[in-house]
Parts: structure tokens; C-alpha cells; sequence
């Protein structure tokens, strides 16, 4: 079953995709956690990106274009992909139809968490104490916030005409959204 997480940063993506990972047995692939380790291992990428991830921009598309390609054509992955943090651009969501499809797989469900601003910079600023994360200070939250809606959110419209796509409502608890998510999943 390949899943996809879609919401704005602190919608709660991250700790759902661990939960799914758990349930299904599955790959978590977030590529947002794979950026930051190209940074921790002090890497070619990780010197190219580093700027641009701690400003809050978004990543050149051909690098995670690449990073995601190798996950997908993975055998002991198939079919076991939880995406969290991709696509976050149509030109990414039409890349991933593309990759799915060349290697004879499919989207099963795409949930959309639904949040709003306020409640967004609450949780990130809560998840900075946890996570020391150093894109999670409040100017990057909010710059990284207008890069979702400007960009990543009309991936919405591309996505919402299928069938397999559900909003949920990210307010909620995270037993709740848990809840909620698995209604859908019959395993
Ligand atoms: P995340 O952990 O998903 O909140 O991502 C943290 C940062 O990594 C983002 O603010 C971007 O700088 C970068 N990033 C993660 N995923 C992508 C992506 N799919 N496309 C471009 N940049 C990304």
C-alpha cells in the first residue's frame, strides 16, 4: 500500500507517517528527514542545500527528485511507501505519478491533514524545544508557510479529483487523526 501525507509543516505528517510505517509494516519517506541527513553527514548535497533548507526554501527539484527515485525503484519497498513531505509541487506530484506507474505501483490513499495558520506556528514552535530543528524559528515557520500555500497547496486540486484522496481534520488529537485514518485503511 503506498500512502501519501499531504498538510502544511506542523500538520502532524512526520508523526502519522511513523504510525502508518508501524501498522503496514511500511517505508517512511520523508524527504524533508533525508535533506537534513545529506546535512548531518556533511555531504555534497548536504553543502548545496544547506542554505536554502535552514531559510525555509524549498530544494532544488532535481536533487529531491533523485533522492525519491531511489526509494520508489527499491524492490523491498514496494508497494510499502509512506510519503510524508512529498510532492510539495505539481511539477513533484506529476513526477511521482510518473515514477509509481514505471514501476508498476499506485497511490492507495492520499490524506490531506487540514490545519490553519494559528495552529501551525503553536505546534512548531513547541516541536523547536523538542527537535532543535533550525528551520523551525518563527520567520522560517511563516516564510515556510507562504511557500506551502503559494506552491503546495494547489497540488490539492491536481489530487482531490481522485478517488483515494480524503481530508482530515489536523486539529484534532493525534489519536484522533490516527483514528480517523485508519477508518480508511482496511487491512
Ligand atoms: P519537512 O521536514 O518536510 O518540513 O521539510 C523541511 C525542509 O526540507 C523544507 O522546508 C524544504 O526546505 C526541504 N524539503 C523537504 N521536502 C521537500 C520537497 N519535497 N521539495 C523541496 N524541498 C523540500
Amino acid at each position: 500500500m503506498n500512502i501519501i501525507l499531504f498538510g502544511p509543516p506542523g500538520a502532524g505528517k512526520g508523526t502519522q507517517a511513523k504510525y502508518l510505517v508501524r501498522k503496514l509494516d511500511g517505508f517512511q519517506v520523508s524527504t524533508g528527514e533525508m535533506l537534513r541527513d545529506e546535512i548531518k553527514r556533511d555531504t555534497k548535497i548536504g553543502k548545496k542545500i544547506i542554505n536554502d533548507m535552514n531559510e525555509g526554501k524549498f530544494v532544488n527539484d532535481d536533487i529531491v527528485n533523485n533522492l525519491i527515485k531511489n526509494v520508489i525503484s527499491d524492490p523491498q519497498k514496494k508497494s510499502k511507501l509512506i510519503f510524508d513531505g512529498y510532492p510539495r509541487s505539481l511539477s513533484q506530484a506529476k513526477n511521482l505519478d510518473l515514477l509509481l506507474d514505471s514501476s508498476n505501483q499506485k497511490l492507495d490513499f492520499i490524506f490531506f491533514l487540514n490545519v490553519d495558520k494559528d495552529l501551525i506556528i503553536k505546534r512548531i514552535e513547541k516541536r523547536k524545544i523538542l527537535e532543535k530543528r533550525s528551520d523551525d524559528d518563527l520567520d522560517t515557520i511563516l516564510k515556510r508557510y507562504d511557500t506551502y500555500m503559494k506552491t503546495t497547496r494547489p497540488v490539492l486540486d491536481f489530487y482531490s479529483k481522485n478517488p483515494n484522496f480524503h481530508v482530515i481534520d489536523g486539529t484534532l488529537e493525534i489519536d484522533e487523526i490516527t483514528k480517523k485514518i485508519d477508518s480508511f485503511i482496511k487491512v
